[in-house]
């Protein structure tokens, strides 16, 4: 063939390297032969979904043939009474993933610049690229972002800046008056967005209630979502609160149906389940306690985290420690993507699990 297919894409999407999920069960299943595999490699609820949501997740699909909402009126009206604004703030995305995208596609392309730090969430570095806007990466303090190193670096190109609190891979966190003195100094045409995927779970003083800022600062954007304190990472359902004409941007990037039904219904039924919520909050102090004592018993550093997982470092090399304890029938996320490549990042299970895999990693050190 004389034509280069791939020289024919964007140059933005040539550069790009897709995502690397964490391992399948049933991939590690078919390659080792093994049983009893524990995936402790994706920040995945451990406790299996709500009832409420199954429940309402049955009701809808009598009505699979169907349209969803594309407007997402009933999650949306659910949404804006548990956090109290309006609805006209709220859009939904496919996951908050989308929703990160959409925010991107919307304010920047290429000859624009859009912040974030070293370690951060890795769908930043993708969604900027692909629309061909230009990285501004800063160093990292103390494996967290660097707020005064990200505001160094703001110009006159920079159109969004990305910060994740607490931030995955590393669960660093920012607190009140960091995040505060952050969005007094940002220039109000910088898009601020603060992604709290892990927002559900912290209960700590000083994490920052960010929503009560959004009145004060039109140029911040809050992205949430349910897949991870809600137990529904498999339905793609996430959010973003922010100023109504934000919003209004982001309704005329998204696809007419970019939420199904079934996670429509099931997101609207789960956010009535306090008991889920609260279990999944103790079952993850409890296990990040867990895991925090079984690195200290190895002599193993850790990152302290206030997500549902926990970066340590292994004191060799992650990517050998992870395919050992794949062996043993454990998934953990090998953190050398990140430029992280001694450590690994392990998701807080059951107790049993947390257990299975303290054993494993004590087993093949
Ligand atoms: C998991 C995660 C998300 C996105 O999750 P979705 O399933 O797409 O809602 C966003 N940001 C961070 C930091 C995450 O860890």
């Amino acid at each position: 063939m004389s034509c280069d297919l791939i020289k024919l894409a964007q140059p933005g999407v040539q550069a790009l390297h897709p995502y690397q999920p964490g391992k399948p069960i049933e991939e590690l299943e078919r390659e080792l032969g093994l049983k009893n595999i524990v995936k402790l490699a994706s920040n995945e609820n451990p406790l299996g979904p709500s009832q409420i949501a199954l429940d309402a997740i049955a009701r809808a699909s009598r009505s699979l043939t169907l349209y969803p909402d594309g407007n997402g009126f009933v999650l949306k009206k659910a949404l804006s009474e548990a956090l109290q604004v309006s609805p006209s703030q709220i859009t939904l995305g496919n996951g908050s993933n989308d929703v990160l995208e959409l925010i991107t596609r919307a304010y920047a392309g290429p000859g624009d610049e859009i912040v974030f730090s070293q370690y951060a969430f890795a769908v930043y570095a993708l969604s900027c690229t692909a629309v061909g806007a230009t990285p501004v990466q800063t160093l990292a303090k103390d494996w967290g972002h660097d707020l005064d190193a990200m505001l160094a670096v703001l110009s006159e190109r920079t159109r969004l800046v990305f910060i994740a609190n607490p931030n995955n891979p590393t669960g660093t966190w920012l607190g009140k008056s960091e995040i505060e003195r952050f969005l007094q100094t940002v220039p109000e045409n910088v898009l601020v967005v603060l992604d709290e995927a892990y927002g559900e779970y912290i209960d700590h003083p000083d994490y920052p209630d960010a929503l009560q800022y959004l009145a004060q600062y039109p140029n911040l954007i809050l992205t949430r979502t349910f897949s991870k304190a809600w137990g529904l990472a498999s339905l793609r359902v996430g959010y973003a609160v922010s100023h109504p004409d934000v919003a209004n941007i982001l309704n005329r990037v998204r696809q007419p149906f970019n939420v199904n039904a079934l996670a429509l219904a099931a997101a609207s039924a789960v956010l009535q389940d306090v008991d889920y919520l609260a279990r999944s909050r103790s079952v993850n102090t409890q296990g990040l306690a867990q895991l925090e004592q079984g690195f200290a018993a190895l002599g193993l550093d850790f990152i302290p985290s206030l997500g549902n997982f926990i970066s340590f470092d292994t004191g060799r090399n992650g990517q050998d420690v992870y395919q050992a304890l794949l062996r043993e029938g454990v998934i953990v996320r090998p953190l050398g993507p990140y430029g992280m490549p001694a450590h690994l990042r392990v998701s807080v299970g059951l107790p049993q699990e947390n257990a299975r895999f303290l054993e494993a990693l004590a087993k093949v050190l």
